[in-house]
C-alpha cells in the first residue's frame, strides 16, 4: 500500500480533534496513513492512543524547540523529512491559512503538485485523485499529479471514513535547526472571544440569515435558532452588508467556506456566490416565502414560509424536545 502522510495539528491538551481524524480517514482511503507531528518535546501515550483510534498506522514524531517560533517551519521540515523516508503518494493538511501556507511551501521544496481545497479523495491506479467544487460549485473536478507526490489541501468537514483503529508505530526524532529563513513569532496575545458558539469555518451545523432577516434586531431570530442546535452563526453577504452581523460571518465566494454537517438558510435566496461557501454541506434546510428560490435547488429539505412564523414554531419544538 502506498504511503500517505497526513499533517497533525494537536488541538489544546494534545487531543487529536476531528479534523485531525477526518484527514486520517482521507488518507486510509488512498494507501497507510502516516502521521506527521511536530512538538517541542515527547508525546504522551494518550496521544500516541489517540491518533491510533483515528487511524494513524504511523507516528513520525519530530521534536523542535522552534515549534511555536519559527512560523510554520518545522511543519514543513518535518513533512520534508517524512517524504524523503517514506516516498508517499500524497499529502494531505488542513485547507486553513496554516495548512495552504505548510503545503505550499512543501510543493516548492518537493517540486510537486499541489491542489486546493479538496472536498474528495480516491485512489486510482496507485495515483491519489482529488475533487474540487469549482466555478461557484457549479461543477466537480477530478485532479491527479503527474509524476511526484500530490500535495493536497483538504476542506474541513467534507471527508469522513471507517476508522480502523491502531496501534501505531512511533518513531521520534529531533528536527535539526531549519537551515531556511523563516519567520519568527515575537509574541502571542489571546483575544477574548464574546460567544460560546462554534467556530463557523468548522462547525458541524450552521445557521445562516440573509436580507430576509429585514433588521439586527430581527436578525436575533437566526441567533436563537443556532444556539438551540448548537450551530455556528453564519450569513449572506447582504445580511453583512446591511450590517445584521459582522464580515467574519459571511458565507460564500468572497467569505467563509463551510462544509457542515447541517446547514440552515433563512431568508436566503441563493445566489451563486452564497452557494459555493455552502453547498457542499451533508444536509441543507431551506425556509424562505418565495417557493422559487434558487436556494432550494440545492435544498434537501425546504419550508415554504415566513422565517418569522416558522423559525420560533421550529425552536419551540426543538427545546420541548429536549425537556
Ligand atoms: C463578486 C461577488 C461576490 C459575492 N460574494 C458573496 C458571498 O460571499 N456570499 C454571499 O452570500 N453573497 C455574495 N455575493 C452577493 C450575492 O450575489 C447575493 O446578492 C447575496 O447572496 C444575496 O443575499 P440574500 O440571499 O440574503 O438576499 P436576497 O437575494 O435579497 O434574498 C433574500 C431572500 O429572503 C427571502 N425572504 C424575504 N423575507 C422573508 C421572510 N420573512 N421569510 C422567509 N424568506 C424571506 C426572499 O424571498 C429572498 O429569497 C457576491 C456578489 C458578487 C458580485
Amino acid at each position: 500500500m502506498p504511503n500517505i502522510l497526513v499533517l497533525i495539528r494537536l488541538s489544546t491538551h494534545d487531543t487529536v480533534d476531528a479534523h485531525a481524524t477526518a484527514l486520517l480517514a482521507g488518507a486510509a482511503r488512498l494507501g497507510t496513513p502516516i502521521a506527521v507531528l511536530v512538538t517541542d518535546g515527547p508525546l504522551g501515550d494518550g496521544t500516541i492512543a489517540a491518533l491510533g483510534r483515528a487511524g494513524a498506522a504511523e507516528v513520525r514524531h519530530y521534536i523542535s524547540p522552534e515549534v511555536d517560533s519559527a512560523l510554520l517551519t518545522p511543519m514543513v521540515d518535518a513533512l520534508a523529512t517524512a517524504a524523503a523516508d517514506t516516498a508517499p503518494v500524497a499529502v494531505l493538511t488542513e485547507n486553513t491559512i496554516d495548512g495552504r501556507e505548510v503545503a505550499g511551501r512543501l510543493a516548492v521544496r518537493l517540486d510537486a503538485g499541489m491542489i486546493v481545497d479538496v472536498v474528495d479523495l480516491r485512489a486510482a491506479e496507485g495515483r491519489a485523485v482529488a475533487t474540487t467544487s469549482v466555478l461557484g460549485g457549479s461543477y466537480t473536478v477530478e485532479s491527479a499529479v503527474e509524476g511526484g507526490p500530490l500535495i493536497a489541501t483538504v476542506r474541513q468537514g467534507s471527508l469522513e471514513g471507517p476508522v480502523t483503529v491502531t496501534e501505531p508505530e512511533v518513531r521520534s526524532e529531533a528536527l535539526p535547526v531549519s537551515a531556511v529563513p523563516s519567520a519568527a513569532v515575537e509574541g502571542v496575545s489571546e483575544t477574548p472571544v464574546a460567544s460560546n458558539r462554534p467556530e463557523l469555518r468548522t462547525a458541524a451545523r450552521v445557521v445562516s440569515g440573509g436580507r430576509g432577516l429585514q433588521s439586527r434586531e430581527r436578525f436575533a431570530l437566526v441567533e436563537q435558532l443556532a444556539d438551540a442546535l448548537g450551530a455556528a452563526v453564519g450569513a449572506s453577504r447582504a445580511a453583512v452588508d446591511a450590517g445584521y452581523v459582522p464580515q467574519s460571518a459571511q458565507v460564500g465566494q468572497t467569505g467563509v467556506t463551510v462544509s457542515p454537517q447541517l446547514y440552515v438558510a433563512l431568508g436566503i435566496s441563493g445566489a451563486i456566490q452564497h452557494r459555493t461557501g455552502m453547498q457542499t454541506a451533508k444536509t441543507i434546510v431551506a425556509i424562505n416565502k418565495d417557493p422559487d428560490a434558487p436556494i432550494f435547488d440545492i435544498a434537501d429539505f425546504g419550508v415554504v414560509g415566513d422565517v418569522f412564523t416558522v423559525v420560533p414554531q421550529l425552536i419551540e419544538k426543538i427545546e420541548a424536545d429536549r425537556r
